[in-house]
C-alpha cells in the first residue's frame, strides 16, 4: 500500500548527490510535476489485488487509468523527435522512468517498454502510415506497447528465435510464441521480431524482420503465467497472424540492427537509479522496521543509491552530448541492478513483514520479502547480467 512516500528522504539523497544542479530549471520543473502526481495518484490507493495484477503489481485497470493521465498531463512524448513529440533530450525519459520507478507507479518498474523503447524504435524505423495511426493516441496514454521478442529457447542469444514471417498474397503471416512479453496482458499493440523466410539464405542475424500488430487481432493469444510473487507475466502465441507491409518496422530482414539500437537505449533509461532510491529511503525510514541497522549498513545504503544516480544521470548526459561509449547503457543497468539487489538484501536482512503506516494488517505485496523475489526476477529483463558484463568487456578491449 501506498501510505508514505519518504520525499524528505530522497532529497537528502539528492542533495548528497548534487546531481539536480546541473539538471536545467525545465527538467527539474519536469521531475517536480511527475513527482506530485505520483504522490497525489497513489498515495492511500490500494488498487494491487491478488488476482488480477501485472508484474508491478497493480490491477489492470488501475494501470491503464495512470498510464491515460500521464498522456493527459503531457508526461509523455518529451523526447520523442517532432513532429510526435518535442524532441527534447532523453534526459525527459530518465527523470520520467526515475520517478515512476521511485514511486512504484504502474508503469514505473523501469520495465515498460511502452515508456522506454517502443517510442524510439517507432518513430525511428515506422512507415508514414503506422507513425500517423499510432503516435497521436501513443502520445495521450492510449497505446501500450508489449515488446515480443524473447522466446523459450531464444533470450540472451535472440537470434535463435524461430517464430517464422510467411509472405503472403496480402503482406505476411506470422506463427510461432513468445515468453516473457511484459505488460502484453493490458497492451494494445505487439512488436514481434520474426525470421523472415524470404531470407533463409541470409545468415541468422540478417534474416529478422519486426512487425507492430494490434495485440486483439486475429491469431494473437495472450496467456498469462504466475510469477513467485503471484502476480502474472505474459506469454503470447501467435498463428498464422495477418501483418500488412505498412506495419514493418525499418527494411524487411533489418530487424536485428532495429532491435539492438533499441535495446542499448532501453538499458539507459532501465538503468534509472529510482528502485535503489527507493530501496534506500525504504532502508533509512525512521518509522520503518528496520531501525535496528548500523549506522554502517546506513552508509552502505546511502553511498549504493548515489553511486547508481550519478552513474545513470552522467552516462546518460555523456550520451546526448555525443560522447557516449557502446559499454554506457549496460554499465548504468548493471550498476543500478547490483545497487538495488544489495539494498534489498540488507533490507530483508533487517526488516520483518512491517504494517507501519497502513491501516489494516500489512500485505505480502508490502513486505521487504516480495520486493527481494519481485526483484529477483527483474535481473533478468533486457538481458541477464553477465550478458551485459560480456558487453561491457568486449567495448573495453575493442
Ligand atoms: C521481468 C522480465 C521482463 C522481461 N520483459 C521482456 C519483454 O517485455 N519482452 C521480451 O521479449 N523479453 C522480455 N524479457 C526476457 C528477457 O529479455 C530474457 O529473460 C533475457 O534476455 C535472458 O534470456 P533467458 O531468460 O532466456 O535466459 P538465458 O539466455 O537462458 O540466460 C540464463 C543466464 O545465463 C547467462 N548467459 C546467457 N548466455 C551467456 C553467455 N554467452 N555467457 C555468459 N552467461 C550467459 C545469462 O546472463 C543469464 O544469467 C523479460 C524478462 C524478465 C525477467
Amino acid at each position: 500500500m501506498h501510505e508514505k512516500f519518504p520525499g524528505e528522504d530522497r532529497d537528502l539523497l539528492k542533495v548528497a548527490a548534487g546531481q539536480d544542479d546541473w539538471l536545467d530549471a525545465d527538467l527539474r520543473e519536469f521531475r517536480a510535476a511527475v513527482c506530485d502526481f505520483c504522490v497525489q495518484a497513489l498515495t492511500g490507493q490500494d488498487h494491487r489485488t491478488a488476482s488480477d495484477e501485472d508484474i508491478s503489481g497493480w490491477s489492470r485497470d488501475f494501470g491503464r487509468e495512470f498510464r491515460h493521465e500521464l498522456g493527459a498531463r503531457g508526461f509523455l512524448g518529451r523526447s520523442w523527435p517532432q513532429p510526435y513529440g518535442d524532441g527534447l533530450s532523453i534526459l525527459y525519459d530518465l527523470v520520467l522512468a526515475d520517478e515512476l520507478e521511485f514511486h512504484e507507479a504502474p508503469a514505473g518498474t523501469g520495465l515498460d517498454s511502452s515508456l522506454l523503447h517502443a517510442p524510439y524504435l517507432l518513430t525511428s524505423s515506422g512507415t508514414s502510415r503506422l507513425l500517423a495511426e499510432l503516435m497521436p493516441r501513443y502520445r495521450a496514454g492510449l497505446v501500450r506497447i508489449g515488446l515480443g521478442y524473447t522466446e523459450a529457447e531464444a533470450g540472451s542469444d535472440l537470434a535463435a528465435l524461430t517464430t517464422m514471417a510467411r509472405r503472403s498474397s496480402a503482406g505476411y503471416l506470422i506463427s510461432g510464441e513468445k515468453v516473457f512479453t511484459s505488460g502484453a496482458e493490458s497492451a494494445t499493440h505487439l512488436i514481434v521480431a520474426t525470421r523472415d523466410d524470404q531470407f533463409s539464405d541470409r545468415e541468422r542475424h540478417a534474416a529478422m524482420t519486426l512487425f507492430v500488430v494490434p495485440a486483439d487481432c486475429d491469431g494473437v493469444g495472450i496467456h498469462l503465467d504466475r510469477t513467485l510473487t503471484g502476480a502474472v507475466h505474459a506469454r503470447v502465441t501467435l498463428q498464422n497472424v495477418r501483418a500488412a507491409d505498412w506495419e514493418v518496422l525499418g527494411e524487411p530482414g533489418d530487424g536485428w540492427s532495429l532491435l539492438t539500437r533499441g535495446i542499448a537505449r532501453e538499458r539507459a533509461v532501465i538503468g534509472n537509479p529510482g528502485m535503489v532510491e527507493l530501496e534506500a529511503s525504504e532502508l533509512l525510514a525512521p518509522d520503518a522496521a528496520t531501525v535496528s541497522c548500523s549506522p554502517a549498513v546506513v552508509v552502505a545504503g546511502l553511498t549504493r543509491a548515489i553511486e547508481a544516480r550519478a552513474c545513470s544521470y552522467t552516462l546518460t548526459a555523456a550520451e546526448e552530448a555525443g560522447v557516449g561509449t557502446k559499454r554506457d547503457p549496460s554499465m548504468m543497468q548493471v550498476i543500478k541492478r547490483e545497487a538495488a539487489r544489495d539494498l534489498q538484501t540488507l533490507r530483508l536482512e533487517h526488516s520483518q513483514l512491517s504494517s507501519a503506516g497502513t491501516e489494516g494488517p500489512p500485505t505480502f505485496s508490502d513486505s521487504a520479502e516480495w520486493h527481494w523475489l519481485r526483484d529477483l526476477y527483474y535481473l533478468y529483463a533486457a538481458g541477464g547480467l553477465d550478458v551485459s558484463r560480456m558487453v561491457i568487456g568486449r567495448d573495453l578491449v575493442s
